[in-house]
């Protein structure tokens, strides 16, 4: 059987379900391959995670297509037998000591931006961290909320008494992080720093309050907090509430989307917003009011004009 791939979000990030379809594709003696476009499949799998990203616009030249993934349908979950199969990493030429996956599955909370709760209910066991690292030593995990559930704990001691060095990118939550938490993500080998959402007005005294205990503990590193985009007024007050503390603090605005818009417009101060504080450089050096995205145009307009 010839199998075809697309990455239909453009090879933002490497695509989980991609990689694990391939491995079980290969496990079944199938030709597995990029779809080219040009030679015919007996099926092509279509990977979509971003509802915002363009969708394929071609024909596919293929038996049978499969579409999966939040940016085309958020019920979609891999069988069980692929599902389990270690991520084929050569699709996107990985490192051979980096490993990506799960160890929950989940959330407990509902924050109305966001789709995790919905898609994937309550936070659940999913992997244990020896089985998603197959003894690469670096992992990139993808939980939701790691420290909400007692199994993801279990699995932030095992990650430490392996020496395994990781990352949880999609970030903590400041508000879980209780003086016993603080004291072991300290002794975390993180792969580069530690993120936490900051995504409301309160987050920013519990990410102060969080990284303080962290730091007793002895981490020296960054913390990459990931800041959404709702409310003018709100949004600048906490990204910039971050200018002033320390160096140590890597923000990442994020421009909030609707998931039930696919189509919805930004507008232009979240992408200006967004701009500015993801450049680091310019967001230490230069004041919101005075950033000058284009031609003629100073983002001081944006105070009266939100006022
Ligand atoms: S805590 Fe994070 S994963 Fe959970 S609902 Fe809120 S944004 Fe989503």
């Amino acid at each position: 059987m010839t199998i075809g791939l697309i990455d239909v979000d453009g090879h933002r990030f490497p695509n989980l379900a991609l990689m694990k379809l391939s491995a079980w594709h290969k496990s079944q003696g199938d030709v597995v391959s990029w779809y080219t476009g040009i030679e015919h499949y007996d099926r092509v799998y279509m990977a979509k995670v971003f509802s915002f990203t363009p969708d394929y616009g071609y024909c596919i030249n293929a038996g049978q297509v499969v579409k999966g993934g939040t940016g085309y349908d958020i019920t979609t979950v891999l069988p069980e037998e692929v599902d389990r199969m270690p991520p084929d990493y050569n699709l996107y030429h990985l490192s051979n000591d980096l490993a990506y996956g799960f160890l929950t599955r989940g959330c407990p909370n509902k924050c109305k931006w966001c789709i995790v709760p919905t898609k994937e209910g309550n936070i659940s066991p999913y992997m244990d961290i020896e089985e998603v690292s197959g003894g690469r030593k670096k992992v990139i995990l993808m939980d939701n909320n790691i420290l909400a559930s007692d199994y993801g704990l279990q699995q932030l001691e095992k990650i430490i008494s392996l020496g395994i060095r990781v990352d949880f990118n999609q970030g903590l939550d400041a508000r879980l992080v209780t003086d016993d938490i603080a004291r072991m993500l300290a002794k975390v080998k993180w792969i580069k720093r530690i993120r936490f959402g900051c995504d409301t007005p309160k987050q920013i005294a519990e990410v102060e309050r969080a990284t303080a205990l962290i730091d007793k503990y002895g981490y020296g590193g960054e913390y990459f907090l990931y800041c959404i985009l709702m409310e003018f007024e709100e949004s600048f007050h906490r990204v910039n509430y971050w200018r002033d503390k320390s160096h140590r603090f890597v923000l990442q605005g994020q421009p909030y989307r609707d998931l039930n818009n696919p189509h919805q417009v930004l507008p232009q101060w979240q992408k200006d917003m967004a701009n500015w504080v993801n450049r680091k450089e310019l967001y230490m050096s230069c004041e919101f009011k005075d950033f000058t995205p284009r031609k003629r145009f100073r983002c001081e307009k944006y105070f009266s004009e939100y006022k």
